[in-house]
C-alpha cells in the first residue's frame, strides 16, 4: 500500500488488507509456511514536537505523520528439538513517526530506515508499507520454537522422535568422531 502522504495532510488515510506472502521472497529460512497476513492501519497528521525529529541541519521540519497498525497471520515453524511442524500464531502492532525529507537523489532500492525512537524518515511524497511488512514478518521469526515444553526431542544415534516412545540406543553413546581418533591412535 502506497500512502499519499500530501493525502494525509487533508485527512487521514486508512487501509485494510489481506497480504500473501512467500517465506523464500521475504527469505525466512526458519519458516516453513507462512498464511495469509491481515494488515490494516492508519495514517494521520501530527505535529513533530519531538526534538530528535527534527532534521540534524536544523531546517524547519515538515509536519509529521503518526502511523499505526496491525497485523495477524499464522505460521508454520519447525521444532527446534524434533522438527515437527509447529503452527504459531502472531499478532503485532507497530506505531512509528514518519517525517519527511527533502527529495533526494534516490539511488536504486532504498531500505526502510528507522532509528532507535521509532521515527521513520521518508523521501518525497510517498510512503510504501510493503518493507515496513517485510520488516515485521522478519521480527516475527521465532529464535527456538518448541512443539511443547518438555518436548524430547530426537535420538542422537538413530533419529528416531523420543517423544513417541524410547529407542534401543545406549545411554554411554560417544562422539562418532572420537571413535574415528581412537581408531587412529590404533595403527
Ligand atoms: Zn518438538
Ligand atoms: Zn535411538
Amino acid at each position: 500500500m502506497l500512502i499519499h502522504l500530501d493525502q494525509v495532510l487533508r485527512q487521514p488515510v486508512s487501509w485494510q488488507e489481506t497480504v500473501r506472502v512467500s517465506v523464500d521472497d521475504l527469505g525466512l529460512d526458519d519458516v516453513l509456511e507462512i498464511g495469509p497476513v491481515t494488515w490494516s492501519g492508519k495514517v494521520t497528521r501530527t505535529e513533530v514536537s519531538h526534538a530528535d525529529a527534527a532534521r540534524a541541519d536544523g531546517s524547519r521540519g515538515e509536519p509529521g505523520y503518526y502511523l499505526r497498525a496491525h497485523l495477524e497471520y499464522e505460521q508454520t515453524v519447525a521444532c527446534h528439538r524434533c522438527l515437527a511442524p509447529v503452527k504459531l500464531p502472531v499478532a503485532a502492532d507497530v506505531d512509528l513517526l514518519l517525517v519527511r525529507d527533502a527529495p533526494q537523489a534516490l539511488d536504486g532500492e532504498h531500505e526502510l530506515e528507522e532509528d532507535d525512537l521509532g521515527v521513520v524518515h521518508v523521501d518525497g511524497e510517498t510512503f510504501d508499507t510493503a518493507p515496513l511488512l517485510r520488516e515485521q514478518l522478519q521480527l516475527g521469526v521465532p529464535m527456538k520454537p518448541l512443539c511443547r515444553q518438555d518436548c524430547r526431542g530426537l535420538c542422537p544415534i538413530c533419529g528416531s522422535d523420543r517423544n513417541r516412545g524410547e529407542c534401543d540406543c545406549k545411554d554411554d553413546w560417544t562422539d562418532p568422531r572420537w571413535a574415528v581418533l581412537a581408531d587412529l591412535k590404533k595403527d
